[in-house]
């Protein structure tokens, strides 16, 4: 089982990359901040309590954070493997992660924070599967629409200037050093995204030796 981790600020195109993976090698996409809008959407007790954090542009406190985590590692059936995609954000996490889990790999993108901030601000998710879009660089087919699934796109709730802008703040002074604790125990490679996902992807495949697996799809 191939086991990595996908790291960097917010926009850089971590989901993109990370299901344009699983879905050529079968890994499990697992998404901390996709799993809590699911859970948002759940109504569940804590739901309320994620939501408002979320929204302006505040970390879940980190056990909630380890519960998530468990419960996806827990879930992995099958799969050829995993990519764990938003966690950790901080040391504390790091920590956690270093203490419990083996990683082939950390996979870090990086991008200058005044690209990020256009991206985030044209970036809008299908409603239904999750799909990432850009209005201006990879528009659907039909405006508003998804070309995968016809689920409505719409702009996540945090993706206004103020909550971006605390994001990547928090990006720099929590998760950077959390990086480099990551360093200390795993290979972490590291990729300049500026460019687009699409250009990134086949650097990433080489640089791993994902090239040899074989494709499920
Ligand atoms: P993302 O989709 O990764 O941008 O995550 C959306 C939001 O979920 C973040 O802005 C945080 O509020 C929360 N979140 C996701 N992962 C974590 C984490 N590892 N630690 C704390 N909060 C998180």
């Amino acid at each position: 089982m191939r086991k990595f981790v996908i790291m960097g600020v917010q926009g850089s195109g971590k989901g993109t990359q990370s299901r344009m993976l699983c879905n050529t090698y079968g890994f499990k996409h697992i998404s901390t901040g996709d799993m809590f809008r699911e859970e948002i959407q759940s109504q569940s007790p804590i739901a309320e309590k994620i939501k408002n954090l979320i929204n302006q542009g505040n970390l879940v406190p980190d056990e909630i954070v380890s519960e998530v985590v468990r419960k996806g590692l827990s879930q992995l059936d099958d799969s050829k493997g995993f990519i764990l995609d938003g966690f950790p954000r901080n040391a504390a996490q790091a920590q956690f992660l270093i203490d419990n889990i083996d990683i082939d790999a950390v996979i870090v993108l990086e991008i200058p924070d005044q690209v990020v901030i256009e991206r985030i601000m044209s970036r809008r998710l299908c409603s239904e599967c999750k799909r990432d879009y850009n209005i201006d660089f990879r528009p659907p087919t039909v405006e508003g629409i998804c070309d995968d699934c016809g689920g409505k796109l719409i702009q996540r709730e945090d993706d206004y200037e103020e909550a971006v802008k605390k994001r990547i703040a928090d990006y720099h002074a929590s998760t950077s050093p959390a990086i480099e604790l990551l360093s200390t125990k795993y290979r972490v490679e590291r990729f300049d995204v500026t460019k687009g996902s699409k250009y990134a992807q086949p650097l990433i495949r080489e640089c791993l030796g994902l090239s040899e697996l074989e494709e499920v799809h």
